[in-house]
């Protein structure tokens, strides 16, 4: 689970933070700005009257093939929309396969896995050969969403499962703009292998993450925490292989006295990772084991900011390796909402993975054969642009447990805010939960238009907690459904009342 391990604002170096800003960088800071609400109209790029092939004309066009899009793309095309999903790389599940995101995430409510989901890990299972362990529970591991999908496994996947239910997938396409007319969207355009092309569509979908759609259709969006402007902080992540995983566990548990993991023996540590009881080492979270990074930091093999947040998972069917959920990039340094700054994250994040695995190497037992196996293609963005929707989650849905007539999913996740932690808020209790409410992917003033996943319509304290793959999943799953019933129906998707689908046709029903 993405546990924090945070450090008061006092203990950043301010004098690196000057350094950081003297190079350019420097995006956020005490005195930054607000988020800055209602700031749509900056991004449109309207193409109206350009001369451009029509690649596709469809009923259905997804942009954005990640959790949510291809969540999206596969139930439009399996409930009789045709369909066509826009993905800039050459795979489908975004951060989980491009950003190496691993594992999907419990959402710690009871009976939350919409179908789609319950469909997925079925298919997975089959995939990877390995059936994971059912029925785990204590007082941190409950509720649902929990999967292992391993990148190489769910892409795969998600390409049979597409063909299936007659989504075409375009891949290295990219989204760079949209025809708006008579608040709809007719056609959005794409740079191609063959240059600009438009795409033409009943109902678009924008899963992109960064809300980029739904900004080009003129939709307002917000950026970054209501409290201090900036962003969730970026991790790019990577997997290392070679390792030793009990030698790792036993020097963290017997030596340094890391009891996150509780006690193992040998075989039953390899048999839990066989069977997809992943476990994972929160390496710097505690106090017993922050000295021993610290000391690294004392020699110069690593800096503050890589020892921040580390985090380590065994990946089920990939022997010897390790998901690394780290290194997270310094939120005071970079943004994901800066052109310029988000891609020098990446190459500031390439040199924390570095010297994060020489280190690894060199002081931890277990690592000495390690090597870096993958990194992600994709630099790992919790949170950018949201969309202000129908409806608007808050903190108050959270605290509040709020049910809806027209919910499409369920969750207890709690409220993730990496970063410095100005606010504490309440887990839900076992049982508990909050709904969302179909009215939260619909983008007010294009009516052929839902934006889903993590760009969804929220404040930054509400994307904390809905932005985890499951409920992203599922929020794609409830847009395509409503997409092929507009269709039938031949109305604009905005005007759709989920709870006006038949029961059988809805993947969630609230029980209010
Ligand atoms: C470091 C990190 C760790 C996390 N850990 C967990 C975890 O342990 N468990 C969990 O459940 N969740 C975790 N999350 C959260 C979760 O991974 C994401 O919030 C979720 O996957 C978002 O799904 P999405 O479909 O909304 O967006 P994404 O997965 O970001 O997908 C967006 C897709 O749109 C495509 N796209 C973007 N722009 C364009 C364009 N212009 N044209 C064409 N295509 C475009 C992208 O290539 C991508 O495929 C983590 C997130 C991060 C960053």
């Amino acid at each position: 689970m993405e546990k924090h391990f945070s450090i008061p604002i006092s203990r950043r170096n301010f004098m690196k933070l000057a350094g950081v800003a003297m190079a350019g960088v420097m995006v956020g800071g005490v005195d930054t700005p607000k988020a800055q609400a209602f700031s749509g109209k900056t991004a449109i790029a309207n193409f109206n009257g350009a001369d451009l092939p029509v690649l596709y004309d469809v009923d259905a066009c997804v942009v954005g093939g990640g959790a949510a899009g291809t969540a999206a793309a596969i139930n439009a095309g399996k409930n009789g929309a045709s369909t066509v999903l826009v993905e800039q790389g050459i795979s489908l599940g975004g951060l989980a396969t491009q950003g190496l995101v691993y594992p999907c995430m419990r959402t710690f409510a009871y009976d939350s896995d919409t179908p789609y989901i319950l469909e997925l890990n079925r298919r997975i299972e089959e995939k990877q050969g390995v059936e994971p362990l059912r029925g785990m529970e204590d007082e941190t591991s409950y509720g649902g969403g929990q999967g292992f999908y391993v990148p190489e496994c769910l892409t795969w996947l998600y390409d049979e499962w597409c063909e299936e239910a007659g989504v075409a997938v375009l891949y290295g396409t990219t989204l760079v703009g949209a025809v708006v007319e008579n608040g709809a969207i007719t056609d959005c355009v794409v740079q191609t292998v063959d240059g600009l092309a438009k795409i033409r569509a009943k109902t678009f979908i924008d899963a992109t993450g960064d809300a980029l759609l739904s900004r080009f259709a003129g939709v307002p969006t917000e950026k970054g925490s209501e409290r201090t402007g900036r962003n969730q902080p970026m991790t790019l992540r990577f997997e290392m292989s070679g390792i030793d995983v009990p030698k790792v566990y036993h020097f963290f548990h017997d030596k340094l006295k890391d009891t996150w993991m509780g006690e193992k023996s040998d075989r039953r540590f390899e048999e839990d990772v066989k069977k997809g009881l992943v476990p994972f080492m929160e390496f710097a979270k505690w106090k017993k084991t922050e000295n021993f990074f610290k000391e690294g930091v004392r020699r110069g093999e690593v800096t503050e900011d890589d020892i921040l947040y580390i985090q380590a998972f065994a990946i089920i069917g990939k022997p010897h390796t390790m998901s690394m959920n780290c290194p997270e990039i310094p939120p005071l340094g970079f943004s994901s909402t800066d052109a310029i700054s988000r891609s020098q994250a990446v190459t500031f994040g390439r040199k924390m993975t570095r010297r994060l695995s020489a280190f690894f190497k060199k002081n931890i037992p277990g690592f000495e054969n390690a090597f870096i196996s993958k990194e992600a293609s994709m630099v790992g963005v919790r949170e950018s642009w949201r969309i202000r929707g129908k409806y608007y989650l808050t903190e108050e849905t959270y605290m509040k447990r709020e049910k809806f007539v027209d919910a499409i999913c369920r969750t207890a996740y709690p409220i993730d805010i990496h970063d410095v932690k100005l606010d504490v808020f309440e887990k839900l209790k076992k049982g508990e939960y909050y709904e969302i409410p179909f009215r939260t992917l619909i983008a007010d003033k294009v009516n052929n238009l839902l934006t889903v996943g993590r760009c969804a319509s929220g404040s930054f304290v509400a994307q904390a907690s809905f932005r985890i793959q499951p409920t992203c999943m599922s929020m794609g799953e409830a847009a395509g459904i409503a997409t092929a019933w507009a269709v039938k129906h031949s109305m604009p998707v905005s005007e759709v009342k989920w709870e006006e689908i038949p029961e059988t046709q809805r993947s969630y029903i609230s029980k209010g």
